[in-house]
């Protein structure tokens, strides 16, 4: 892709949000607070989380949530992937500021993706409070995304 600055389309993401939920092992019990915090709201919408998170959410909060792939065994690309197709409208990744992953790679590729895709996301509890207080959580919103189809139209 020669140019590098795809011209942008709207979408609208839906009131009922797919939200994909990650945590690091060290920051897992700081998601299982946020999200019994939260409940309520975020029950709201369809959840998916990578495997062991997303089975911890289900055991302690009994909120249903997919589990998707562990993070380490590929559930981080999982995720980049569905961002890419437009299964994911947020992403609350509560990653390790203090731990070195295995995983790293997936970790920079999934966070890259999702600033490519245009997705709200929080890494931390405060920007996740943000998130989850924002009047845009309850409902329909706008945002940009890149426009293939239109790069496509003048390349080819
Ligand atoms: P996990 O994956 O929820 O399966 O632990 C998260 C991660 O380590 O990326």
């Amino acid at each position: 892709m020669a140019n590098k600055i795809l011209q942008q389309k709207t979408i609208t993401t839906p009131k009922r949000k797919n939200i994909a939920l990650v945590a690091h092992d060290n920051m897992k019990s700081a998601l299982i607070n946020w999200t019994e915090t939260h409940k309520e709201k975020l029950v709201q919408h369809n959840l998916m989380a990578t495997g062991t998170t997303g089975n911890l959410m289900q055991k302690h909060l009994d909120v249903p949530v997919k589990p998707l792939i562990s993070g380490p065994l590929g559930g981080d690309q999982q995720l980049g992937g569905m961002i890419a197709e437009g299964k994911i409208d947020v992403l609350i990744f509560f990653w390790d500021p203090f731990e070195p992953m295995p995983h790293d790679p997936d970790i920079k590729a999934l966070l890259r993706v999702a600033a490519v895709w245009n997705i709200p996301i929080a890494c931390s509890v405060s920007s996740a409070n943000f998130l989850v207080t924002s009047p845009l959580f309850e409902s329909a919103f706008e945002r940009q995304i890149p426009d293939y189809d239109k790069y496509l139209e003048e390349r080819l």
